[in-house]
């Protein structure tokens, strides 16, 4: 008998999977920053910090699974509703559109407190994001942002990407990613949800090719 996308992945149990990987890179990129922090001497600047979260303002590039277990996530809270949908849909033509160096406005899943309300679930990008200068840099960028760089974190979330299309039984497209702008691959997610075509619906997207994803973030390949 045929699925659908969220009862593929219910009975799969692939939302806990995948946000256990995702917690587990998560973790080992705050691991990871403080291990260099010793190493260059300069503290991290984000558990203390107090300042605007423009962080958070940032154009962010996340894969096809980081988006399904933020879907998941909108789903079970009641979230996904059809102005939750527009509003994905707005954000992500403009971020396709935008020059990620340019694009500074506040995600949409920041909350009026400046707190991530899908944070144990944030794409790996968001959880590698450490800074060893001072918080208000990360507004003013008065000067250059000395950020930990979370190659091996990056690579494990990119190595979970195979395994998840696998997983989902999602053929492969030559010289194509399944990963894009976070608000894109939450709505897609969302869309292919109560579809028992969703393998045929996901796979005929247009997928960036290696050159668009450079084009907007190096650290995801
Ligand atoms: S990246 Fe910058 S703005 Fe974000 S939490 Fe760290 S210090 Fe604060
Ligand atoms: S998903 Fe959460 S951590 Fe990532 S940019 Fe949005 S609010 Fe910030």
């Amino acid at each position: 008998m045929s699925r659908t996308l969220g009862q593929f992945i219910a009975e799969e149990q692939l939302v806990p999977w995948l946000a256990d990987n995702v917690a587990h890179i998560n973790k080992a990129s705050g691991k990871g920053a403080k291990e260099t922090s010793k190493l260059v001497k300069l503290a991290v600047s984000c558990g203390a910090c107090k300042a605007t979260k423009t962080c958070c303002w940032s154009l962010v590039v996340a894969r096809l699974y980081e988006g399904m277990i933020v879907a998941a996530r909108l789903k079970d809270s009641g979230r996904d509703t059809p102005e939750m949908r527009e509003q994905l849909r707005t954000r992500a033509e403009a971020m396709e559109a935008a020059s990620p160096y340019d694009w500074r406005t506040p995600c949409l899943f920041l909350d009026e407190r400046e707190r991530c309300t899908v944070y144990d679930v944030r794409p790996t990008s968001c959880g590698a994001l450490y800074v060893y200068t001072p918080p208000e840099l990360c507004t003013t960028r008065a000067q250059e942002i000395k950020a930990y760089v979370a190659a091996n974190e990056l690579a494990a979330a990119t190595e979970l990407e195979e395994a998840f299309r696998q997983r989902l039984s999602l053929r492969h497209k030559v010289g194509r990613r399944y990963l894009g702008v976070l608000p894109r691959m939450v709505l897609v997610s969302l869309e292919a949800w109560d579809r028992e075509d969703f393998r045929d619906y996901l796979r005929q997207l247009p997928w960036p090719s290696g050159e668009d994803i450079a084009r907007w973030s190096p650290t995801t390949t």
